[in-house]
């Protein structure tokens, strides 16, 4: 235990430093002084408002005051403001026990654990356990795991409070919309070519509006991403928003047109209406080709009006587009109405391939950011990994976390994740993309008007 009388001779020369300060409250409160410690506490936030450390002292205090209410709240409020702040986590999964609460409290405990192993406490298992806290285990493969500190970083970003309520004019419909991007073009492994482009269409024009503008030209535009599955079209679209700290408007057209049956045309404006309010934004449509494609699954009469409604919006015709990027994503580039590709429409079209092997590194190195990995070689998964997209990638990775996570389990310790796993799961799961350039390959040799599909060409190295 720290001295008292010292910790406080060393503040009388050094009054601002506030991990003294947070050290002498430490001692109070081993000492279960804890009004003093407070004292320190609120001494430390006074210095440093948002001091985690001074903010899970005071939630302790009020634990140990028996305000376990208040100190949950305060907890929650930290947890979110501070998610990598492994202390807050592990006293929020204390007071999840004391209400009996196991199952959180297996999941905070958890959370705490994969941000700070040190904090591995078997007792506090044990109890978590006899509460009822069963494991965590990963079902969904496109969901973050809720055991990483990035699985729930993802969850607190997407329940982030919606702008759209803000908006007003989303009431009715279920579907976030808006969001606040969280990554950046360094969470996107490869796609040089694409972050370049992206680069060209928005954020020079942004950075150098005057003499983008001198040469009549405005930042935004729109461009259409098309490739396999599971190559970071997506992850793409969402990192351009996080470079430029734009907002992030989603939109998964398969998913909302059925809902909108009947008012497409209108939520399409006020989807447009809402990119421009919030520009610089980011306008994403995924499935891109429901648009055009499948017309089965629109109303005969309204896919027409619809792909015009839609054209109209990006010609920026009927509005301006300034500082509105729309990106568009599509499997099926095959199925998309060629009004889609005129100039001042999708402009740009962009391949997105599979990531080339150093590529399939980065994407190593960005999945493995975060995870207790042993020794890991990414050079060598990467190698093992031809033809991968990044989802299957991650998909590799999911694998081998839930392994590793079955021994954790049978031993109640953090066990790290080995190259040995990675391996055994990379030849577990199949490369996704082959399918795609069986289709491709045939739209490419023979309906490749205007050299639409020269890159696909390229890719597969078959000369035009
Ligand atoms: P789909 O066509 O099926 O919608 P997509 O091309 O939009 O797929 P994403 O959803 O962006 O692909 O990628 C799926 C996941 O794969 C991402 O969330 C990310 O975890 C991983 N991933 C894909 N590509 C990359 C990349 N280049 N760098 C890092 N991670 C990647």
């Amino acid at each position: 235990m720290a001295d008292i009388e010292s910790l406080k001779q060393a503040l009388a020369v050094s009054p601002n430093n506030t991990p003294l300060i947070l050290m002498l409250a430490g001692a109070y409160l081993d000492q279960f002084s804890l009004d003093e410690a407070r004292g320190a506490f609120e001494q430390a936030l006074s210095i440093e408002p948002n001091n985690p450390d001074a903010k899970v002292g005071i939630a302790r205090i009020l634990e140990l005051n028996g305000k376990s209410s208040e100190a949950i709240i305060r907890l929650e409020q930290l947890c979110e403001e501070v998610p990598e702040h492994a202390p807050a986590w592990f006293l929020r999964s204390k007071l999840a026990l004391t209400e009996d609460n196991g199952p959180d409290a297996r999941k905070y405990y958890e959370q705490a654990i994969s941000i700070d192993v040190a904090l591995v406490d078997e007792d506090l298992l044990l109890r978590i356990k006899q509460a009822g806290g069963e494991a965590l285990v990963e079902t969904d493969r496109g969901k973050p795991t809720a055991q990483t500190a990035e699985g729930w970083q993802a969850e607190f970003e997407s329940s982030e409070e919606d702008l759209n309520d803000a908006d007003g004019i989303f009431d009715d419909l279920e579907i976030d919309f808006v969001e606040k991007a969280d990554v950046n073009f360094s969470k996107v492994g490869g796609m040089e070519t694409v972050k370049e482009d992206i680069r060209m269409k928005i954020l020079y024009p942004l950075q150098n509006k005057e003499l983008f503008e001198a040469y009549g030209k405005k930042a935004g535009g729109g461009v259409l991403l098309y490739g396999p599955p599971g190559c970071g079209k997506t992850l793409i679209s969402r990192a351009t928003a996080g470079e430029i700290n734009a907002k992030f408007i989603s939109v998964g057209l398969h998913q909302i047109l059925d809902m909108w049956m009947g008012k497409s045309e209108e939520k399409l404006h006020e989807l447009f209406e809402l990119a421009r309010r919030h520009a610089p934004s980011v306008l994403f449509f995924d499935e891109i080709d429901a648009l055009a494609a499948d017309r089965k699954d629109l109303r005969a009469s309204a896919g027409r009006t619809l792909i015009n409604q839609f054209l109209a919006e990006l010609d920026g015709s009927m509005e301006e587009n300034d500082g509105v990027l729309v990106l568009g994503a599509t499997n099926v580039p095959w199925h998309l109405d060629s009004a889609f590709l005129r100039p001042g429409r999708f402009d740009r079209l962009i391949f997105v391939p599979p990531p080339d092997a150093p590529a399939r590194v980065d994407i190593v190195n960005i999945i493995a950011e975060g995870k207790p990995v042993a020794g890991l070689d990414a050079k060598a998964l990467a190698k093992r990994t031809k033809d991968f997209s990044g989802a299957d990638i991650k998909a590799v990775f999911d694998q081998a976390t839930e392994l590793a996570l079955t021994e954790a389990m049978k031993s109640g310790k953090i066990v790290p994740i080995t190259s040995k796993q990675l391996a055994k799961t990379a030849k577990l799961v199949k490369p996704s993309t082959r399918k795609w350039f069986e289709s491709a390959k045939n739209y490419a040799l023979y309906a490749n008007q205007s050299g639409f599909y020269d890159e696909v060409l390229d890719y597969l190295g078959i000369k035009k």
